[in-house]
């Protein structure tokens, strides 16, 4: 069909009235109640006929949904439902996931999302976001403005190189970027027509998806290099064109890429880096908020790291900048942490360590494993973020537990099947002594008589907040006293009653209350030190809470 027949009649075979506005609002996931539209609506519509006569409230849609979702027989089948339900009746997707966090997040972010992307190219229903291939280099721009809303306020773009704990999957990672911004929006009430989820398709250097005939994404290898570069670029420029302001989330980068792409373009254009920064923030939120149940000081605390990539160096780097606001000075501060990767202790004698390990490769004899890493350097805290599963084993957590009277471990990496211990093994293990996050959920434990609630460090804490600030308050950059600050709000929403339970998190199901006030200290901040051009509201917690997205149905007539 040529350009000039689609702009008189795109579909004809249908009659025209069956183009009328009606219909076209019923078949708009933005715009669509489904069931709920009143009898005044339908008629006004022309949607008699074409539903059900019974007007459904939204509160008893929620209902049916539950129902399905809780029926399916596998998380999978629950994240396709949830996904559908997203392409055909957006209000109500929100409106099931904001009332039910705690239950939905592990269907529409880890670990199901992980499972989902490993499936992409098999339960690909429908596009969502925007795919850009090597192929359209030299045509970003163009591609970017096919993008139907009206403006988009934040971008989450992923190269699909490390998804999650589970590698390069190549385009199939858009699952990723889709399921951050269904949190942005969950959590911190940004619009959902304003967030833009993108795959930078790059190739994938992932045998099995290359000879995966249904595999959705280029047929070649990861470009390295300068072909790589300029498309990434291009891509930055292009965004900051079309969509002026917009906010860009680099994630699951592999993880050269990561440190070098933030450090080049984190002074020049409003990004940041959720696997690096927000990992960062809301592990120390963590290790604050712990300190209420060890009784300690952060400034004395000894981290031990396992794994040096890119969500462990991360969380150092927050925890040095907290440390350096304690007036640690920071070569000092950096000596309080300590890495154990898969060639074992960072130290300075090792050879070819990456860039990004090399500020916390210190003079120290060499260790090849965990255990004496953690007997000699006897550490208070230790973090796992290696992706490998069960490292934490009973002689290490053991260990832990002889040298500190409550030790901190947290099994931060994911899926749940990732985890270096469980939350069970790790209160077990310690003699019910050890405070425990996790990233993915665990839940609560009973010993001796005692429930034990696990932490969930999950990023969702930090990210969404910390988006929303930069957003309203227009900041030009997104920086790493922003995140300490939200490090600093998280932390300071954690009640007594959490503490009591063993818990260093504040509730899931207070995600949007806590966004609000990361969102206030970090949007004071861009006030505060000139990064926007936006003057400062009188009440910033106000202006926040009104451009924050709620799911509720528009009325028609
Ligand atoms: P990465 O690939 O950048 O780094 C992994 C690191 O682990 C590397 O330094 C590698 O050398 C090390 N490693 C591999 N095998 C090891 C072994 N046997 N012993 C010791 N170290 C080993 O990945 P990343 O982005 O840093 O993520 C790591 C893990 O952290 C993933 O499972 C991810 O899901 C998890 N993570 C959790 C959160 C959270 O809980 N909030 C946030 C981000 C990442």
């Amino acid at each position: 069909m040529c350009a000039a027949n689609l702009q008189e009649n795109p579909f004809p075979d249908q009659e025209p009235k069956a183009l009328h506005l009606g219909v076209k609002i019923l078949h708009d996931p933005v715009r669509n109640k489904g069931t709920a539209f009143t009898e005044d609506e339908r008629k006004a519509l022309k949607l008699e006929g074409l539903l059900p006569a019974r007007v459904h409230s939204m509160a008893e849609q929620e209902l049916r949904v539950l129902g399905n979702i809780r029926a399916k027989p596998t998380d999978l089948e629950r994240y396709l439902y949830l996904i559908s339900l997203q392409d055909r009746n957006e209000n109500l997707f929100y409106r099931v996931i904001m009332n039910h966090v705690e239950e939905m997040m592990p269907y529409i972010y880890t670990p199901t999302v992980g499972k989902a992307c490993q499936e992409f190219q098999h339960i690909y229903r429908k596009p969502r976001g925007m795919y850009i291939s090597l192929h359209e280099k030299g045509r970003v721009k163009e591609l970017l403005q096919n993008w139907p809303h009206k403006e988009a306020r934040i971008i989450v773009v992923t190269d699909g190189e490390r998804i999650l704990g589970l590698g390069d999957l190549g385009a199939d990672g858009m699952g990723i970027p889709i399921g951050k911004l269904s949190l942005y929006t969950a959590c911190a009430g940004i619009p959902p027509t304003q967030c833009l989820p993108v795959m930078l398709d790059v190739g994938t250097n992932n045998e099995k998806l290359l000879n995966d005939p249904l595999y959705n994404g280029i047929e070649r290898h990861r470009a390295r290099g300068p072909e790589y570069d300029e498309l990434f670029d291009e891509f930055i420029e292009a965004a900051k064109e079309v969509f002026p302001g917009v906010l860009i989330q680099i994630e699951d980068f592999g993880n050269t890429n990561a440190f070098r792409l933030l450090k080049q373009y984190r002074d020049n254009t409003c990004l940041f880096d959720d696997d690096i920064q927000g990992t960062g923030a809301v592990a120390v939120a963590g290790l604050i908020a712990s300190m209420r149940i060890t009784g300690g000081d952060l400034k004395d605390q000894k981290v031990l790291f396992l794994g040096a990539g890119e969500a462990g160096i991360g969380i150092a780097d927050v925890f040095v900048a907290a440390l350096k606001e304690e007036g640690i000075p920071e070569d000092e501060a950096r000596k309080h942490c300590w890495f154990v990767d898969s060639r074992g202790l960072v130290c300075a004698w090792r050879d070819h360590i990456a860039d990004h390990k090399k500020p916390y490769a210190h003079e120290h004899e060499y260790i090849d494993n965990l255990l004496d890493a953690v007997k000699t350097l006897k550490p208070t805290a230790l973090l796992g973020l290696s992706g490998q599963p069960q490292t934490f084993t009973k002689k290490v957590v053991e260990a832990m537990a002889e040298i500190n009277e409550r030790p901190i471990i947290f099994a931060l990496s994911n899926p749940t099947s990732m985890a270096e211990c469980t939350a069970e093994q790790a209160y077990t293990w310690s003699g019910g002594r050890a405070v425990f996050a996790s990233g993915s959920p665990f839940d609560p434990v009973k010993l001796d008589g005692q429930t034990l609630v696990p932490g969930q460090g999950n990023n969702a804490y930090i990210f969404p907040g910390v988006g929303l600030g930069v957003i309203v308050s227009r900041s030009r950059i997104v920086t790493d006293e922003m995140f300490l600050a939200a490090a600093h709000s998280l932390a300071n929403l954690v009640t007594d009653h959490d503490i009591d339970i063993g818990r260093v998190y504040p509730k899931l199901s207070r995600i949007r209350e806590v966004s609000a006030y990361i969102a206030r200290d970090v949007a004071k901040m861009a006030y505060e030190r000139g990064f926007t051009d936006k003057e400062e509201p009188e009440d910033i917690f106000k202006e926040i809470n009104d451009y924050m997205y709620r799911p509720v149905y528009p009325h028609y007539v």
